[in-house]
């Protein structure tokens, strides 16, 4: 592949104003002009380099942004408050009442339920496909669908959207890509095959210190600049602003992204390989079992991984439960929703993070009782936390007696 998305991190250059090796915070919720003239300009969008209110834009955002979107490969990006302060504004912004959306039906939660409860008050309507099928997909295309929207690795069955195949599509007719790549940073680059928007909830990976939420859209110039509008910009008016202190803070730990997650994919494929030969049904992009592993391969940047997550089905909430609580007692993690943090988190999707979902649909999509979603930490020594998950499934049952 010719390109680098770590290595553009590290070839920004910031110098703080006093030559410090971080950039300054900018501590300013407003900015002074010398004349009156260059705030009515920067108010009409045509003041560049100027700050004017920093829900609109600030230094320590911009600096985030344009890393983040030196990462993914797109002109520039808007950090935001949350993920879902990312996500909501973009289908906002690039929805009128009337338009149709075509969704993967395995996405997170919460955006599921924005697309299934909240959007259709204001008349846009969703379909939600199997997005591994890209003739479903076309077909859900009305002459009011003005979004795809997919994650790249879904939560949480990990499915994998051939983001080439969506974006092809969405090119045909005209419509935009939208891909959450929340659960795959740096082994995936959705705009690099073809999507217009992507996005982040920064909470996970990228940031990885479990200290906070947070977003980014990463799009064109001419985007970007729509959903900062003064005027009619979603992400101006619905104000979800990511505040300058934590941006100062989410930048210093996206320069050891490229490290974190060689390691979380190291680990989580060593686990999901053990798993498997343990004879529990294991979902994994990086084994050879999963359904796309083909399809990750040739999207991948190699020397990231399959990135830290994966799943196993124990049969039942009740055994997911107990297994949870006894490997959060060994400390082999914990019991608790988001990931991409150094300790391995683990929690039952169905009845947390996708339980806006109805039970029904849960059904259809795959998602079952006993599925348990693990995040897979930096462990130092991945062989002793297998050995001791291990022995947590033995005493519990969980290992099939065949096969152990
Ligand atoms: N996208 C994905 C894939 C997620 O897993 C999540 C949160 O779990 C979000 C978006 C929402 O992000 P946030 O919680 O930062 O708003």
């Amino acid at each position: 592949m010719a390109f680098k998305p770590a290595n553009n991190i590290q070839d920004l250059q910031y110098f703080g104003e006093f030559g410090g090796v971080n950039p300054s915070i900018s501590d300013s919720s407003t900015y002074t002009f010398l004349s009156a003239k260059t705030m009515f300009d920067t108010f009409e969008g045509n003041a560049d380099g100027c700050y004017l209110y920093s829900r609109h834009s600030s230094p320590s955002n911009l600096y985030l942004g344009e890393a983040l979107a030196a990462m993914e490969g797109t002109e520039t990006a808007n950090v935001s408050a949350s993920g879902m302060g990312a996500i909501t504004p973009t289908l906002m912004q690039l929805c009128d009442a009337g338009d149709h959306i075509v969704s993967s039906r395995t996405i997170y939660g919460g955006t599921y339920a924005f697309l299934k409860n909240f959007t259709p008050r204001f008349n846009i309507e969703t379909s939600f496909v199997d997005i591994t099928k890209l003739d479903v997909v076309e077909a859900s295309i009305t002459k009011n669908t003005k979004v795809i929207f997919c994650e790249s690795v879904s939560n949480p069955l990990l499915e994998v959207a051939d983001i080439k195949g969506l974006a092809e599509i969405a090119k045909r007719h005209n419509i935009t890509l939208v891909v959450d790549n929340t659960f795959s940073p740096l082994s995936i680059s959705p705009a690099k095959l073809g999507a217009d928007i992507v996005i982040h909830s920064l909470t996970k990976f990228i940031n990885g210190s479990s200290d906070t939420v947070g977003g980014v859209v990463c799009g064109t110039q001419e985007f970007i600049d729509a959903l900062r509008n003064v005027n009619d910009g979603a992400s101006m008016l619905l104000g979800s602003t990511m505040d300058s202190l934590r941006s100062a803070s989410v930048l210093k730990n996206l320069r050891t992204l490229h490290i974190r997650m060689q390691q979380h994919s190291l680990n989580a494929s060593y686990l999901a390989e053990k798993f498997e030969q343990d004879g529990l049904k294991t979902v994994y992009p990086g084994l050879a079992s999963h359904p796309s592993h083909d399809l990750f391969k040739s999207m991948m940047n190699e020397k990231y991984g399959f990135g830290g997550m994966l799943t196993i089905d124990v049969g039942s909430l009740d055994k997911a439960n107990e297994l949870m609580e006894m490997m959060q007692k060994k400390n082999l993690g914990y019991l608790a929703v988001s990931l991409g943090f150094y300790k391995t988190l683990f929690s039952a999707p169905g009845s947390s993070t996708s339980s806006e979902i109805p039970e029904e649909e849960q059904e259809a999509m795959g998602l079952s009782d006993g599925l348990i979603r693990f995040s897979i930490g930096l462990d130092a020594d991945i062989e002793r936390t297998y050995q001791m998950m291990r022995e947590c499934m033995e005493s519990l049952n969980i290992l099939k007696a065949e096969m152990v």
